[in-house]
């Protein structure tokens, strides 16, 4: 069994900076987990801390049933792939690879087997003799990618591999990856602040912010029922609206119209619909103040009473003015102070009174 419980881990600085707070999590045997969260929100330092690069200050790390304190990075049986490859300049393609079995002293017949047989899994059988400075970024990226399968790992740690990349290479290698995953069938924790990647690769999502965990879940979960703003506004492209509006009894008013929520809530909320659940039907009448061609579709920016909503349509407005409609199950409630999604906290108390 592969797997990766982190309880309650804690990393503070010398300098004071609290990294991550509390960061609780299992990661199944075979499961892949992404986690996602903008810059500086702690996702480096928790796969450093699990890789045992660096140590909590608080909490604990367990591989495969085992606490980690105290066990060396080269015996947790766990292989990390990070962002800039770290291939070593002066050795080429093979001896990087082989590299890990050589200070392992594994016999040189089983490391020539090992190598040919990753070089052929990832393609890349033609590269072995270059150095590092010979290759394209992806190339190099493949390699890297080798060092770690090379060891099969009972875990892999990837630390944002992609974001060197194009943008079409890294769709290409994003697809390369999501099958390797399903074909080596490894424990995975990856890295990203890319929302695309964490939620086409994972089992599961895991997204951060200020070294707090804010949600996780699967890629549905964290799309239709978001915990918070936070996630609302960090999960789904186009983002989705938040606007401040008043409900009563439920009732959403938004220029002359009311939207029945079906939540016995009255205040300020901030409300969460997002673009894609905004139809051009008979509605709420609005202004058409932009319109973008994202290519498929078009992203309008319509104005219902002077409030501002992005709707995404699969035609382009025939004239300024248009009429919305949405459908109460697509309108999100949020507590305007906490963030929290009002749905979803009725929904867990409904489910653990
Ligand atoms: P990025 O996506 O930019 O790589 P990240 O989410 O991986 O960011 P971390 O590198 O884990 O973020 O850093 C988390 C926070 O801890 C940041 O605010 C960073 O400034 C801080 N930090 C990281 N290393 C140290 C250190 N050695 N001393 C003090 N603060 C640090």
């Amino acid at each position: 069994m592969a797997s990766v419980r982190l309880v309650n881990i804690s990393r503070r600085f010398p300098d004071g900076s609290l990294a991550l707070s509390n960061v609780s999590l299992e990661v199944e045997d075979r499961e892949v987990v992404t986690i996602l969260g903008p810059s500086g929100c702690g996702k480096s330092t928790l796969l450093r801390i699990i890789a045992g690069l660096d140590h909590p200050t608080g909490g604990e790390v367990w591989i495969n049933g085992r606490p980690a304190a105290g066990i060396p990075p080269r015996s947790r049986d766990v292989a990390m792939v990070f962002q800039s490859y770290a291939l070593y300049p002066h050795m080429n393609c093979y001896q990087n690879l082989a590299l890990n079995l050589v200070l392992k002293k594994v016999p040189r017949e089983e490391i020539d087997r090992r190598v040919r047989e990753t070089a052929e899994m990832l393609e890349i059988g033609d590269l072995l003799d270059k150095k590092p400075r010979e290759l394209s970024g992806g190339q190099r990226q493949r390699i890297a990618l080798g060092r770690a399968l090379i060891r099969n790992p009972q875990v892999f740690l990837f630390d944002e591999p992609l974001s060197n990349l194009d943008a079409l290479l890294r769709e290409r290698v994003r697809h390369e990856l999501k099958q390797l995953f399903a074909r080596i069938q490894a424990t995975v924790i990856y890295v990203t602040h890319d929302q695309v990647e964490a939620t086409t690769l994972a089992d599961r999502t895991v997204v951060l912010d200020r070294g707090v965990i804010q949600q996780a879940g699967t890629p549905e979960t964290l799309y239709r029922m978001p915990a918070n703003t936070f996630v609302a506004s960090f999960i789904g492209s186009p983002a989705m609206n938040l606007i401040d509006a008043r409900l009563e009894a439920g009732k959403l008013r938004i220029g002359e119209r009311q939207i029945d929520t079906g939540l016995d809530a009255s205040g300020i909320f901030r409300i969460g619909v997002r673009p894609e659940a905004i139809r051009i039907a008979d509605g709420m009448p609005a202004k058409v103040a932009l319109v973008e061609n994202l290519g498929a579709r078009f992203l309008i920016e319509a104005r219902v009473d002077g409030v501002p909503l992005m709707v995404l349509a699969d035609e382009r407005p025939a004239a300024d003015s248009l009429q919305l409609q949405i459908d109460p199950k697509d309108i999100h409630v949020f507590d305007k102070e906490s963030g929290k999604n009002i749905r979803s906290a009725l929904d867990s108390r409904r489910i653990h009174p």
